[in-house]
């Protein structure tokens, strides 16, 4: 069911008014610096405000402007982003960067059909684009926005484009030519602080009166939760250490997490133990046999399809695997940091800690890895010590 709900110049003027007293502070709402507006659009695309912050500031401090993004390399901007999740957001941004100082001489252009073809310029971050810097009234249709509308309007179901488009229609209809990008905030704000997703405070609602889910008494069960499937997977990788260096590799630079490290190991397939997973995997993936594995540590991390458990081994190897400066590298334990991983392999890299003092022996190297539990290189030979 869809309801008729007009918009009436007293719905933008008490949403505007609301949001005037009650909106968060927030770095990015300081600033009318286009490039870091920008930024925090595209963070802020499916993650929430308290953890972008910290990304946002450092990103600030690492790439300033346009120009230093462009020019900045793949691996520091991947791992600039690292945790955020959708690496491809990163590389795109850097990608539409290269191309403004390239072509529009470091400066957004203001025209939707030049806006829209840069890489990464989807719908929602054009119009947050052209509203909040350049004040065109151009509605955004975030998660937020949407569930306010579609209450707003009752309209039932869940969501889907054929409805997107209506609710754009409305938008369009709703936004105000003064102060567009305003309008928008004041939308997504009143999504994230009010018409939340479960247990809506529209007593506190400042355009309850304009509400028809409220009116009905649906505000909890409009929009329809939407069905997800998600795929758990198990994974097991080998934590291959020779000489105080690990041996880490390159993701393809297409598909999933690309371009990110990671160490070698894949899915455990049906009816494989842990061990014959990592034998396989490590066999396939470097030609070489493990001599010896035992557990370090797992860790789990949910991604938004798919729910990962991750277990780590310390192995040694029959023999030395084929490096490839590229693809496929021996890091110190220093210079593993600066590399971008997936987020469950980054815990992996926190966990194998920093080097603790062994008294005058400068040939031990010792990473804690879970407590008690030691690993212990002595010269080329890598094995596992209790301490405790
Ligand atoms: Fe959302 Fe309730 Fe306000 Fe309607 S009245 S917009 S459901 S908070």
């Amino acid at each position: 069911m869809i309801e008729s709900s007009a918009p009436s110049p007293g719905f933008t003027k008490d949403l505007l008014r609301w949001y005037g007293r009650h909106h968060r502070n927030l770095p990015w709402r300081e600033t009318s610096d286009p490039y870091a507006i920008w930024v925090s659009e595209i963070m802020l695309q499916q993650t929430t405000v308290q953890t972008v912050i910290p990304y946002y500031e450092r990103w600030l401090a690492l790439f300033p402007d346009l120009g230093s993004l462009a020019q900045s390399p793949l691996k520091k901007v991947l791992k600039a982003w690292q945790g955020l999740g959708y690496y491809a957001r990163a590389r795109n941004m850097r990608q539409a960067a290269q191309v403004l100082i390239k072509r529009y001489d470091g400066r957004f252009p203001s025209r939707y059909e030049e806006l829209r073809k840069l890489p990464g310029f989807g719908p929602y971050t054009t119009a947050a684009v052209l509203s909040l810097v350049f004040g065109l009234p151009y509605p955004v249709l975030d998660a937020n926005v949407r569930r306010v509308v579609m209450r707003l309007a009752r309209m039932s179901g869940g969501p889907n484009t054929k409805k997107d488009k209506l609710l754009m229609e409305r938008l369009l209809g709703w936004i105000p030519r003064k102060k567009p990008g305003l309008f928008n905030q004041a939308m997504m704000e009143l999504g994230a602080l009010v018409c939340r997703p479960h247990g809506p405070l529209c007593l506190l609602c400042p355009v309850s009166s304009f509400c028809r889910a409220y009116e009905a008494g649906e505000q909890e069960v409009i929009p329809s939760p939407k069905k997800r499937s998600v795929t758990n997977i198990e994974a097991v990788v080998g934590i291959i250490c020779k000489d105080g260096k690990y041996l880490i590799q390159k993701r393809p630079s297409s598909g999933l997490l690309a371009d990110l490290w990671e160490f070698p190991g894949g899915k455990r397939d049906p009816g494989e133990t842990l061990k014959e997973a990592l034998r396989r995997e490590l066999r396939e993936e470097l030609g070489v046999e493990v001599a010896a594995a035992r557990p370090l540590i797992t860790v789990r991390h949910a991604y938004t399809r798919f729910r990962v458990k991750l277990h780590a081994y310390e192995c040694r190897l029959k023999s030395d695997p084929k490096t490839d400066p590229k693809r496929r590298r021996w890091v110190s334990l220093r210079a593993i940091r600066r590399y971008p991983f997936p987020s469950g392999s980054a815990r992996i890299v926190d966990k194998l800690g920093t080097p603790i003092n062994w008294g005058h022996n400068t040939n031990f190297r010792i990473s804690r890895i879970s407590p008690g539990n030691y690993v212990k290189n002595l010269n080329s030979e890598t094995r596992i010590v209790s301490l405790f």
